[in-house]
């Protein structure tokens, strides 16, 4: 005889972003987990909420709460961005729209390059953040912060990652982001960071 519930479904984890390449990264922190990990093309097409917070908290936790509320489901969200101390703080939580709209990742390395010329090395520090939010449907959100230090290189380099790796060099580094294997970036990014600790939240949720 069958015990009751012993091939029970396992419930849904919804990433809640549409930027495949965070969701990529993102995906292979949560592996193992009693979940089955799901992205928005899994979901009805709904729109995206307007990402308006001053910051990464405020634009995670409303990503996290508008997914977990809609489909009823528990999300879990993450607003992350470039921090340059140089450009006082820019392109922080504009990150992703740097350069305009309907930008590409290099027109925004070239207007980050293009704001810093003429800033000497040791003035172009800088550090990526990643704030996760997790909602589960109905419950308290729960938020994990991770942040990466480094600084801004004079030319792009490397051809792996996304958005501003190629530029981002961690302290402690001569290569960028762009210049590593996804494991060795994954080690010490802010989204790793955060994302370690997301993992053990949600351990002890179930
Ligand atoms: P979000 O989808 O609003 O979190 O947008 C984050 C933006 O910040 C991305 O589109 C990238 O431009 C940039 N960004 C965030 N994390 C990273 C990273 O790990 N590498 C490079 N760029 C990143």
């Amino acid at each position: 005889m069958c015990k009751p519930g012993r091939w029970a479904v396992p419930e849904s984890l919804l990433l809640g972003t549409g930027n495949r390449d965070k969701a990529a990264e993102v995906a292979e922190w949560l592996k193992g987990l009693p979940w089955v990990v799901k992205s928005l093309a899994d979901f009805p097409t709904a729109p995206e909420p307007v990402e308006d917070g001053d910051t990464f908290e405020a634009n995670a936790l409303k990503k996290a709460l508008y997914y977990a509320e809609r489909f009823n489901v528990l999300c879990v969200a993450d607003d992350s961005g470039l921090v340059v101390d140089a450009l006082d703080g820019a392109p922080g939580v504009y990150s992703a729209r740097y350069a305009g709209e309907a930008c590409s990742y290099a027109d925004n390395n070239a207007k980050l390059l293009r704001a810093l010329e003429g800033t000497a090395e040791s003035q172009r520090t800088a550090r990526f953040m990643c704030c996760a939010a997790i909602a589960p449907p109905g419950q308290e959100p729960h938020v994990e912060l991770g942040t990466i230090e480094g600084r801004i290189g004079l030319s792009c380099r490397g051809a792996n990652g996304f958005g501003y790796d190629p530029l981002f060099i961690p302290e402690g580094s001569d290569r960028t982001f762009a210049e590593m294997s996804r494991a060795e970036k994954q080690a010490i990014s802010h989204r790793g960071r955060a994302f370690l600790k997301v993992r053990a939240y949600l351990q002890t949720l179930r």
